[in-house]
């Protein structure tokens, strides 16, 4: 992989030099004489790495560090002949990754390149696979849902978020009707894809600012923040009536629905995430106690 390069110095034979051997070694390489040049360049160049000198006319150099910064996701590395007046710290301070003395051997400035692009590299890998497990630790291995750890994080976040601006907020839990009769029948393989069309019908309906969670084994919980008890009971209204048009197949030839039972409930004022949760729970068995395929809010 090519990395990009970008040279800031004013002295020219030192730009220039440094610009030709950064070539030669397959770096795709640009160089600028000022600050301004160079925040110019970087608007349309996405360079890797900016290498800039300190004392420049204008802007120096360890303000044109703080400025890329703040604004591209760039290392920066300083070259300075003025050892006296600048130190590692401040250079470090501005967000500069490297610091180095001229005059420098080529080979040097190459190796500390290379450090450098390593580092972020490994960083950036680090910040992936982070990113990648908590995502996998809020997450419903089977119907990509949040699952019920975050459902009990979210809820509580939600709530105190209300009370706080004193917004409307709502909760909706669903459960399968007869569903251990769907396994017995059917197996449990064929239950389990009920239960992730179930996860893609609730995603479908879902405003962007709802979020839904497999709550238990075939329980799901969706978060209605902003969100009042009428048009939480539309918003369950659509899921239950998608849900029960749906067709699963779980054998060759048989076409199955499955429907489900919803409690609906809004937060009341002083109410915690257990009396909350609850209340909706009660509403959902009233749904199952009424019927089933049913909402029934609280
Ligand atoms: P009700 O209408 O009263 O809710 O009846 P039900 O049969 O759905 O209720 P019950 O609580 O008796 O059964 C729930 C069933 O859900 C039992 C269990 O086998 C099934 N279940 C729970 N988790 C999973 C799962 O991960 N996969 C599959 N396939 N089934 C599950
Ligand atoms: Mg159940
Ligand atoms: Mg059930």
């Amino acid at each position: 992989m090519t990395h990009a390069i970008l040279i800031v110095d004013d002295d020219l034979a030192i730009k220039e030099s440094v610009e030709e051997y950064l070539k030669l070694l397959s770096y795709e390489v640009k160089s600028a004489q000022n600050a301004a040049e160079a925040i110019e360049i970087l608007k349309t160049f996405d360079a890797d790495v900016v290498l800039t000198d300190i004392m420049m006319q204008g802007m120096d150099g360890l303000e044109l560090t703080k400025l890329i910064k703040g604004e591209h996701d760039v290392d920066v590395m300083v070259m300075t002949g003025y050892s006296a007046d600048y130190s590692y710290e401040e250079a470090i301070k501005a967000g500069a990754s490297d610091f180095i003395f001229k005059p420098f051997r080529f080979e040097e400035l190459d190796l500390r390149i290379k450090r450098v692009l390593r580092e972020t590299a490994f960083k950036k890998e680090r910040a992936k696979l982070l990113a990648e497990m908590e995502q996998l630790a809020i997450t419903d291995a089977l119907t990509n849902l949040h699952n019920s750890r975050q459902f009990f994080h979210q809820i509580k976040l939600e709530i105190k978020r209300s009370s706080r601006y004193d917004r409307p907020l709502s909760l909706l839990i669903l459960d399968i009707d007869f569903f251990k009769s769907y396994n017995d029948t059917w197996g449990h393989l064929e239950g389990d894809k009920v239960l992730m069309g179930i996860g893609r019908i609730i995603n479908s309906c879902m405003r962007s600012m709802d979020t839904a969670y497999r709550y238990g084994g075939e329980e799901f919980a969706i978060i209605l923040p902003e969100t009042g008890l009428k048009k939480a009971c539309v918003v369950g209204a659509r899921i239950k009536d998608s849900i029960a048009r749906e067709v699963f197949t779980p054998d060759k030839g048989i076409s199955k629905s499955v429907t489900v039972s919803i409690g609906a409930s809004e937060l009341q004022d002083n109410e915690d995430f257990t009396a909350f949760i609850k209340r909706t729970d009660k509403a959902l068995y009233k749904s199952k106690e009424t019927g089933r395929n049913k909402l029934t809010y609280s």
